[in-house]
């Protein structure tokens, strides 16, 4: 397990490329910024709106939104900003939602004055598919996740509804690419490839359940015209900056509500109470989660320190919620030892030991940090 020297973000996130002398491709990513002319690209997504603009009043775009703070930046831009009328469509999970999670979802619509579905899956089947994915993959939202990319496509592509705005780009933002391109359609296409439905209905889930899922064809996205853009290659993505915009609008974080474990800040994916247990698998898995994604990003941005961020993740990575972890297995019916036996066997052995009981990381980033506290 190797760590970027600049960020700390280990290279055993999927996909993840390093270059000969330990820099991430999210930290060169993130370098290249400074050279991209963002009124050049600001241009183009005027020029982009401008095409997909409609006289008649109907819908000229589709976003797909959680409800969190970057949704309410991109219905900021899209709506308030290019003054489009966009249709927002929220693939929901069923889990214990957060008080500020429900205010946030409902000011989305109504702060910004436009129409929002919600798509909820049969509670049932989310229920198995979470449960299946779980204890197969560690990764236990894996159905609804496909969802989330294939239901706003197909509705927006039913409805004549031709441009589909989605927020970041994770693979260029988190370096599992370097490639930043105007249309991201390639890059959906690629996320439809990997969606497997005949594993589900292998596992017991009928062809009745599986519609949310199927993607729509490379030859249907054709016919129909659908472009798909990433705001991300238009606007340079940064989370503090659209906190304070979406605060402006009236998005509340969980300052006042619930401090949570393994968490370093109050404002990201905070309306799904048991959400921290799919983000935290990753951790047994691939030996870091949400607290590394976070702290590098801060450090990209000049806003934390790199020791600053070892400490950090020394102190949080680790943890998992123990509320979140409660509304997961009383949501899907574990006991709490079925759900650590399930654990159990996603620990990654080549970077994990096991130590009096406890999961170790052989080679954790903050290693010089114990090394000092050791030594007095
Ligand atoms: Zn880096």
């Amino acid at each position: 397990m190797r760590y970027c020297k600049k960020c700390a973000m280990p290279d055993t996130r999927p996909s993840s490329i390093f270059s000969e002398d330990g820099v991430c491709q999210s930290c060169r990513n993130y370098e290249k910024r400074k050279t991209i002319n963002w009124d050049e690209r600001k241009k183009e997504l005027i020029k982009m709106c401008d095409k997909y603009r409609r006289k008649d009043g109907f819908y000229d775009c589709v976003i797909p939104v959680s409800g969190g703070k970057d949704s309410h930046f991109l219905v900021y831009t899209i709506k308030e900003k290019m003054g489009m009328n966009p249709l927002l469509i929220t693939v929901g999970d069923p889990f214990t939602k957060t008080d500020a999670g429900l205010k946030n979802f409902r000011n989305l619509g109504d702060v910004f004055d436009c129409d929002h579905i919600l798509f909820n899956l049969s509670i049932d089947l989310f229920r198995r598919v979470t449960r299946i994915a779980f204890e197969e993959f560690g990764e236990p939202l894996r159905f609804v996740e496909a969802a989330i990319y294939t239901v706003p496509m197909k509705m927006g592509m039913k409805m004549g509804i031709p441009l589909v705005v989605f927020g970041e780009n994770s693979a260029y933002e988190y370096g599992s690419t370097d490639e930043q391109n105007y249309s991201a359609t390639e890059y959906i296409l690629r996320i439809f490839k990997a969606i497997n439905v005949d594993y589900w209905l292998q596992r017991g889930v009928s062809i009745k359940e599986v519609n949310a899922i199927i993607p729509p064809t490379e030859q249907e996205l054709k016919e129909n015209k659908v472009e798909v853009i990433f705001m991300s290659y238009f606007s340079p993505w940064s989370s503090t900056q659209h906190l304070e915009i979406a605060k402006r609008y009236g998005f509340r974080d969980l300052a006042h509500e619930w401090k949570r474990e393994g968490c370093i800040e109050d404002f990201e994916q905070i309306d799904s109470i048991a959400y921290m247990v799919h983000l935290w698998m990753k951790y047994p898995k691939f030996g870091f989660q949400r607290v590394s994604d976070i702290v590098s990003r801060r450090v990209r941005e000049g806003e934390l320190s790199l020791p600053e961020a070892k400490r950090l993740i020394m102190e949080c990575d680790h943890k998992l919620d123990q509320r979140a972890m409660e509304d997961f297995i009383n949501f899907l019916g574990y006991t709490p030892k079925q759900f650590w036996d399930i654990v159990e066997k996603f620990w990654n052995r080549n970077i994990f030991e096991k130590v009096d009981e406890t999961w170790k990381l052989k080679n954790p980033v903050y290693k010089d940090l114990i090394e000092s506290q050791k030594n007095g």
